[in-house]
C-alpha cells in the first residue's frame, strides 16, 4: 500500500495545553509522525509525496470565516501588545444570539471548542499540509489504487466545520471523504479512534450522501463528553446515516472486533462505492491514554476486517500518541488490511 507523507507536519509543534486546570507538555508532538514514518519503513510501504490541492478541498468542509481565520491568525495574534507563545482561548463563547467578532481574541474563541489545540507559527503550514496528505491518497484510490494511507499530522477528526478542537483543525478525514465524493454517489467513514469523532459526525449530520461511524470509548466517562452517544443518529435527510458504538473503557480486542462488525452490517446496507478508515491508534492498550487495551494484534484483526468490507479505501491517521509501539501497532493495522484484501 502506498503511504502519503509530508515533512511540513513539523512546522507545528504546539508546546502546551490544559488539562484538569494543569498547564502540560501537549501529546500531539512532531515525535508522533516520526514513530509512524517508523512503522511505514518497516512495513516497506513505498512513500509518496503529496500534491498541492490548494485551498478546493478544504473549502468544501470548511466555512470561509473558518479558513481566514486560521490562515491569518497568527499575525493577527502578534499585534497584540502582550501575546503569549501560543494561542489558546480565554473564552468560549456559546454563541447565543451571539454575532460573529472581529478581535483576534473573540475570533480564537469562537473557532476553538477546547483547550487543546493551540495555535503557533506554523500551525496553519502544518494543517495544510495535513490536508493535502489526506487528498493525495484519495486522489490515489480515486486513480485506481485499492488503498492509500495518509500518514496525517495534526490530526483531524475532531474539527468541525468552523471549529477546532481536541488537537485537531482541518478535518482530514471529512476532506478525503468529499475529495472521495467527486467520483463516488456514497462514501461511508468509519472512525476507530479511541475518541469519538465528534468533528466528522457534525460536518455530516445532515447529509445523507456520506455515513458516519463511529466507534470510541464511552462518552460518559471520555472525550468529547457530550457527543458519541448511540442516539446520535443523523438529522434532517442525515437522519439514519450517522453510527455511534460507544464501548466501555478497558474493552480489548474481541469486543472492539465485534463492534467492526456491527458497522460493518450498517456500512454494507448504506451501500456505499468507497471507504474512509479514521484511524486513530489510541486504542492501544499503552497509549498513554489508556481508555481501551487493543493489542498490537488487535490492531492486525482491525485492519482486516476493514478490509474485508472490500472497499477502496482512504486510511486516515487521526490519533495515537508516543508509546514505544506506536509505529508498530501502525505496521500492524496496514499487514492486517493488506493480508485480507
Ligand atoms: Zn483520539
Amino acid at each position: 500500500m502506498k503511504a502519503v507523507y509530508s515533512d511540513k507536519h513539523r512546522s507545528h509543534d504546539p508546546q502546551f495545553f490544559l488539562v484538569r486546570g494543569q498547564v502540560r507538555r501537549t501529546t500531539e508532538q512532531p515525535e508522533r509522525a516520526d514513530r509512524l514514518l517508523k512503522g511505514l519503513h518497516d512495513g516497506r510501504h513505498t512513500l509518496v509525496e503529496p500534491g498541492d490541492f490548494g485551498q478546493g478541498p478544504r473549502a468544501r468542509v470548511h466555512s470561509p470565516d473558518y479558513l481566514r481565520f486560521l490562515e491569518g491568525a497568527w499575525e493577527e495574534w502578534t499585534q497584540l501588545p502582550d501575546y503569549g507563545p501560543e494561542m489558546i482561548a480565554n473564552f468560549h463563547p456559546n454563541r447565543v444570539a451571539g454575532s460573529y467578532p472581529s478581535h483576534i481574541i473573540g475570533k480564537l474563541g469562537w473557532h476553538t471548542a477546547d483547550t487543546a489545540c493551540p495555535i503557533g507559527v506554523g500551525t496553519w503550514a502544518g494543517a495544510c499540509a495535513s490536508t493535502d496528505v489526506a487528498v493525495t491518497a484519495a486522489q490515489l484510490v480515486m486513480d485506481g489504487e485499492d488503498a492509500a494511507y495518509a500518514l496525517c499530522r495534526p490530526p483531524g477528526h475532531h474539527s468541525y466545520r468552523d471549529m477546532a478542537g481536541g488537537f485537531c483543525f482541518m478535518n482530514n478525514s471529512a476532506i478525503a471523504a468529499e475529495h472521495l465524493r467527486l467520483k463516488h454517489e456514497r462514501v461511508a467513514i468509519l472512525d476507530v479512534d479511541v475518541h469519538h469523532g465528534n468533528g466528522t459526525q457534525g460536518i455530516f449530520y445532515a447529509r445523507s450522501d456520506v455515513l458516519t461511524v463511529s466507534i470510541h470509548a464511552d462518552p460518559q466517562s471520555y472525550y468529547p463528553f457530550v457527543w458519541g452517544y448511540a442516539h446520535e443518529r443523523g438529522e434532517g435527510n442525515g437522519l439514519g446515516a450517522n453510527l455511534n458504538i460507544p464501548l466501555p473503557i478497558g474493552t480489548g480486542d474481541d469486543g472492539f472486533v465485534d463492534a467492526i462488525g456491527v458497522a460493518a452490517k450498517t456500512i454494507r446496507s448504506f451501500a456505499p462505492t468507497a471507504l474512509v478508515l479514521a484511524l486513530g491508534l489510541d486504542a492501544s492498550e499503552h497509549d498513554p491514554l489508556a481508555a481501551l487495551k487493543v493489542t498490537t494484534a488487535g490492531f492486525h484483526r482491525i485492519g482486516a476486517a476493514v478490509a474485508r468490507m472490500g472497499l477502496p479505501t482512504v486510511i486516515v491517521q487521526e490519533g495515537g500518541y508516543l508509546s514505544d509501539i506506536l509505529g508498530a501497532n501502525l505496521t500492524s493495522t496496514l499487514k492486517g488490511f493488506e493480508a485480507a484484501r
